[in-house]
């Protein structure tokens, strides 16, 4: 039998940099994954294209998907529906391939709960690991963007902690250096290939 892929999920606070991160592993030699095109019913862009940066529907297309039962997640951000069509991730899975899927933290949430053997990476930006140096330092910043800047970082290590791995972003090739470094050792896991050892013995 075909072994399943894996569900990769890059998610992370916004402004994080996720596009870039994903549009440099698309574009790099790291080429063993699917990207899972999301549906959305925001305004095309300059430059988007329908059926490759988004398949753009109408909010009641949409609704009518969710109704459906045919999205695997979807969530609003910012006055718009965004998620993840099922049928392609669940075809791309049970063909042997892994399939990434770039999506906001309601969202992740919950494809964790559905697909919990998936691996999820939380980007991080790299001022949460600066944050105390900075506040500390000279103290260029008020009082009440220190505050915003605290509650913000309290907020993203909340979310931080739902998932397996976080990877700052502070150069976006280091941050795909390490994320295909995950994907490769979580290829390794036991449980993942313990079936064809199995196999092989039998
Ligand atoms: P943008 O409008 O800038 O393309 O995306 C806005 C946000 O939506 C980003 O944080 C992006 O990661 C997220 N997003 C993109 N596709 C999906 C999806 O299929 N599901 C969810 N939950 N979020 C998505």
């Amino acid at each position: 039998m075909q072994e399943r892929g894996m569900l990769i999920v890059l998610s992370g606070p916004s402004g994080v940099g996720k596009g870039t991160v994903r549009q440099a592993m698309l574009e790099g030699d790291y080429r063993d994954f699917q990207y899972s095109v999301s549906m959305t019913t925001r305004q095309m862009r300059p430059g988007e294209v329908d059926g490759v940066d988004y398949y753009f529907r109408t909010k009641a297309e949409f609704e009518a998907d969710i109704a459906a039962g045919q999205m695997l997640e979807y969530a609003k951000y910012v006055d718009n529906y965004y998620g993840t069509p099922l049928k392609y991730v669940n075809q791309t899975l049970d063909s042997g391939r892994d399939v990434l899927l770039e999506i906001e933290v309601k969202g992740a949430m919950q494809v964790r709960e559905k697909c919990p053997d998936g691996v999820f990476i939380f980007l991080t930006p790299p001022d949460l690991m600066e944050l105390k140096n900075r506040l500390t330092g000279r103290g260029t910043d008020s009082a009440e963007v220190i505050e915003k800047r605290i509650n913000q970082a309290k907020e993203e290590i909340q979310m931080m902690a739902n998932y397996d791995y976080a990877v700052v972003n502070d150069e976006v090739p280091k941050a795909v250096q390490r994320i295909e470094r995950i994907i490769e050792s979580e290829h390794l896991r036991v449980p993942r290939v313990i079936n064809r050892y199995k196999n092989m013995v039998n």
